[in-house]
C-alpha cells in the first residue's frame, strides 16, 4: 500500500495511444524500435507567436496542430506517445513470449498472461461465470457477522471493499513496516464528486447510479430491483464520502496519520471485525499497538452503515463493487458498460482502447517488473544509465548550492536540509534486484484465474512486509513507465528507463534541451523532497519537524506566491486551478527547471557553445524544456484532472515557470509588462 507517491504527471486513466506521426509501422502492428523523434523539434513549434508572449504555443503550437486525440484517449501529450510508443514495443514482446516454444519461466508467465488476456471466444464463453461464486456468497450472506466473516475471508483475492488495508512505512519510523488503514469504498473518482451541489455533479451522479443498476442488470438482476439497489449504494457511498478527508487536507501528512491500538481500532469500527482479519493475514501481533488509521472520521462513518444499514442495502453495495472490480476481466458487455461510464461519459473518450493495449496494461500491472526485465534487456542501453547517473548528481550539487544562497532560512536549518539531500536515493532505469514471481502460477486459458491468482500474490507480498525492515531497493513503478516520482518516506527519486528516451533524454542532441527536459525532471522530483509536503519529512524518511518555526513560516509564505499566481489560470469552462491542491507539483516544476538550468550552465561552462537553428544556447535550454509539456485534451477529461489531477495543465506548466525565471526572460529578450514575464516572479528554491 504506497500512500505518497509524487509522479512527474498523472497515470492517464486511459494511457496513450495512436499513431498520426510513427511512420515506421502500420498503426495496429507491434514495434522493434521506437520512431526517433528529437528532444528539441523544430516542426512542434510554432514561431509565428511572440515567445514572450505565450511560450508554451511558440514551443508546442505545432505539435498540438499535427497531433490530433485518437479516438482511445482521453489526452494526447509528448509522454503519452511516447508511452504508446512504448507499449507496441511491449506489445512485442509479449506477442512474441506467447508463441515461443522454449520459453524461461518469466517469458511463460507473461507469454501466457498476455495470450490469456487475448482469447476474447474463451472470456465471452464464460459471459459472468467466474464471478458467481462471489455474487453467491454474497447472496448468502444472513447477518452482520456473516457479512465481517465475508469480507475477511476473500479480502485476499480481491481487498475489504469498503477501505484498504496493508503493510506501510511507519510514517515516525520509517525503517519498518506497520499495518496502515485508508479510506475507500467510492465508486466516483474523488469524494467532492458526491459533496458538490452544480447541475453538473449532479448529471454525473445520476449517470453513475443508472451505470450502477446497469452492471446488476447485466448480472441477472430487474431494472426495478436494480435501480433500488443502485439507489441504495449511492446513499451509502455519499455517507462514507461526507466522511471523507479531501485532497487538499490529505496532501497534510499529519492529518492521515493516527496511531492506535488494534483495540482500539477494533472499538472504532467493531463490525469489520478486523483483528480477525489481520490475524488470517498472519499479521506477528508485536505490532499490532502501533496501527496507522489515515481517516478515523471514515471509520466512524463506515461503522455507522455496517451496524445500521438494511443488510439488504449493504449486500447490493457489495455485489455493485464486485461486478465493478471484475468487469475488465468478464465478457465485453461488462467491459462496454464500464468503459460508457468512466471513459466516454466522464472523459469524452469515444472508442475503447485495441484489445492488445489493454492486455499489455494487465500484464504491465501484474507482472510489471518480468515484463520490465524483458524490456530492459532489449532497449535499455548502460551509457544511458552513466550519463543521467552523472546529470542526477549535478543537479543535486546545484541543490546544494541553492540551499546554501538562499536568504530566507537559517543556518540550522539549512545544515538539515542539505542532510537531507545527501541522503537521496537516487534510482535510475530498473531495480538492482528483481521481484520473485516464482511462486504465481498464470495459465494460458484462464484469464479470470489468472488476474485472481495475481492479488492473492500481491497482498500476500505486502502482508508478509508488516513486522519487517523496509527494502529501500524497492520501485513504485515498473522500467518501462514513461513517468517519473519522489517518495518522501523513502527519499529516494526514481526514472524507469521508460523516461529515458527519446523525445525525453534523447543521446543524439547536445546537452542544452537534454538538461531542460531531463534535467528539470530530475530537479522536479528532487525538488519535491523540499516542497511542502516532502519538506514534512527528514532524510531518512520519518515525519518530523526539522525546520525552525521561523523558516517554515518563511517557506509557506514563498508558496504562498505561487499559490497566487496559479489560482488565477483557468483550466476549462470557467473553472481555475485549484492551487492549494497543485502548490507541491508547481514548486517542484519552478526548482526543477531553475536546477536543470543551473546544472546545465555548469556542465558546459568553459565551452563555446554555438548557436543552432538560429537560437542561442540559453533559448534551446528553455525550448527543450517547455516541448516536453506539449498537450492536447479533452475537455470532460479537464474537469475530471481540476478535481484529481495535483498537476496543472501543461500549458501553465510551462509559462507559469518561464515567466517567474529571469533567465527566460534575459533569453528571449521579453520586458516587464509582457505575459511571460510575472509581475511579482516568485522564488522558493
Ligand atoms: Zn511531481
Amino acid at each position: 500500500m504506497l500512500k505518497r507517491l509524487l509522479p512527474l504527471a498523472l497515470a492517464a486513466a486511459s494511457l496513450p495511444a495512436c499513431l498520426a506521426q510513427a511512420p515506421a509501422a502500420p498503426a495496429d502492428q507491434p514495434l522493434k524500435a521506437i520512431p526517433y523523434s528529437p528532444s528539441l523539434d523544430l516542426t512542434s513549434m510554432d514561431r509565428t507567436v511572440d515567445p514572450c508572449v505565450d511560450f508554451y504555443q511558440f514551443v508546442c503550437g505545432g505539435w498540438r496542430k499535427s497531433n490530433p486525440i485518437p479516438a482511445d484517449q482521453a489526452s494526447w501529450s509528448v509522454y503519452a506517445k511516447l508511452a504508446n510508443d512504448n507499449r507496441r514495443l511491449l506489445w512485442g514482446i509479449l506477442d512474441q513470449d506467447a508463441k515461443l516454444t522454449h520459453r524461461t519461466p518469466i517469458q511463460q508467465k507473461i507469454g501466457d498472461y498476455y495470450a490469456a488476456c487475448m482469447d476474447t471466444d474463451a472470456i465471452n464463453a464464460l459471459d459472468i461465470k467466474p464471478l458467481q461464486p462471489e455474487l453467491d456468497s454474497i447472496a448468502a450472506i444472513k447477518s452482520r457477522d456473516q457479512l465481517a466473516a465475508f469480507l475477511r475471508e476473500g479480502a485476499s483475492r480481491r481487498g475489504l471493499y469498503f477501505l484498504m488495508a496493508g503493510a506501510e512505512q511507519d510514517p515516525k519510523n520509517a525503517g519498518t513496516m506497520i499495518v496502515g488503514v485508508e479510506a475507500g469504498g467510492l465508486g466516483l473518482p474523488d469524494r467532492d464528486y458526491y459533496t458538490k451541489t452544480d447541475a453538473k455533479s449532479q448529471d454525473i451522479r445520476d449517470h453513475y447510479v443508472a451505470y450502477m443498476a446497469h452492471l446488476l442488470v447485466l448480472s441477472g438482476e430487474s431494472q426495478t430491483q436494480a435501480d433500488a439497489d443502485a439507489a441504495a449504494t449511492m446513499k451509502i457511498e455519499t455517507n462514507l464520502a461526507t466522511a471523507s478527508l479531501t485532497r487538499v487536507e490529505r496532501r497534510d501528512p499529519y492529518n492521515t496519520y493516527h496511531p492506535m491500538k488494534i483495540a482500539d481500532v477494533d472499538a472504532l469500527i467493531p463490525g469489520l471485525q478486523l483483528p480477525a482479519y489481520l490475524q488470517l493475514q498472519q499479521v506477528p501481533t508485536s505490532v499490532l499497538s502501533n496501527v496507522d488509521v489515515a481517516q478515523p472520521k471514515f471509520l466512524a462513518a463506515l461503522q455507522t452503515e455496517l451496524a445500521n444499514d438494511p443488510l439488504d442495502n449493504l449486500k447490493a453495495y457489495l455485489r455493485i463493487h464486485a461486478l465493478n472490480a471484475a468487469a475488465p476481466s468478464l465478457s465485453t458487455s461488462f467491459e462496454d458498460a464500464q468503459f460508457d461510464f468512466y471513459s466516454k461519459f466522464l472523459r469524452g473518450v469515444p472508442q475503447m482502447q485495441a484489445r492488445w493495449k489493454r492486455c499489455e496494461g494487465q500484464v504491465d500491472r501484474n507482472l510489471g517488473e518480468a515484463l520490465g526485465r524483458e524490456f530492459i534487456a532489449r532497449d535499455f542501453a548502460p551509457s544511458t544509465k552513466q550519463k543521467v547517473t552523472v546529470m542526477t548528481e549535478q543537479i543535486e550539487q546545484s541543490m546544494q548550492q541553492e540551499i546554501q544562497n538562499l536568504d530566507w532560512m537559517s543556518p540550522e536549518t539549512k545544515q538539515a536540509a542539505i542532510a537531507k539531500l545527501h541522503a537521496v536515493r537516487n534510482k535510475i532505469g530498473y531495480p538492482d534486484k528483481w521481484r520473485d514471481y516464482s511462486t504465481l502460477t498464470v495459465e494460458r486459458n484462464d484469464y479470470y484465474g489468472n488476474a485472481q491468482r495475481s492479488r492473492v500474490y500481491q497482498q500476500k507480498r505486502d502482508w508478509a512486509k508488516v513486522g519487517k525492515p523496509v527494502d529501500r531497493t524497492e520501485w513504485g513503478m515498473t522500467p518501462p513507465t514513461v513517468n517519473a516520482y519522489y517518495n518522501p518516506q523513502m527519499n529516494d527519486i526514481n526514472f524507469p528507463a521508460g523516461v529515458l528516451q527519446p523525445p525525453l533524454y534523447d543521446p543524439r542532441e547536445d546537452d542544452a534541451p537534454n538538461y531542460g527536459n531531463t534535467g528539470s525532471t530530475i530537479g522536479h522530483e528532487l525538488t519535491h523532497a523540499f516542497d511542502d509536503e516532502g519538506r514534512q519529512f527528514d532524510g531518512q524518511g520519518n515525519l518530523r519537524d526539522w525546520w525552525t518555526p521561523a523558516d517554515a513560516k518563511g517557506f509557506e509564505e514563498h508558496i504562498d506566491c505561487l499559490r497566487d499566481q496559479y489560482a488565477t489560470y483557468v483550466i476549462v469552462d470557467d473553472i481555475h486551478i485549484n492551487s492549494k491542491l497543485t502548490s507541491g507539483e508547481d514548486v517542484a516544476d519552478l526548482g526543477g527547471t531553475l536546477l536543470g538550468y543551473e546544472a546545465w550552465q555548469k556542465q558546459t561552462a568553459g565551452m563555446h557553445l554555438a548557436n543552432r537553428d538560429g537560437f542561442t544556447p540559453d533559448q534551446r535550454y528553455f525550448i527543450g524544456m517547455g516541448q516536453w509539456a506539449c498537450e492536447n485534451e479533452r475537455p470532460e477529461n479537464q474537469r475530471v484532472n481540476a478535481i484529481t489531477d495535483p498537476h496543472s495543465p501543461g500549458k501553465y506548466r510551462v509559462n507559469g515557470i518561464v515567466s517567474d525565471m529571469p533567465q527566460f526572460a534575459s533569453a528571449f529578450g521579453c520586458k516587464a509588462g509582457q505575459p511571460m514575464v510575472a509581475a511579482k516572479a516568485c522564488k522558493i528554491w
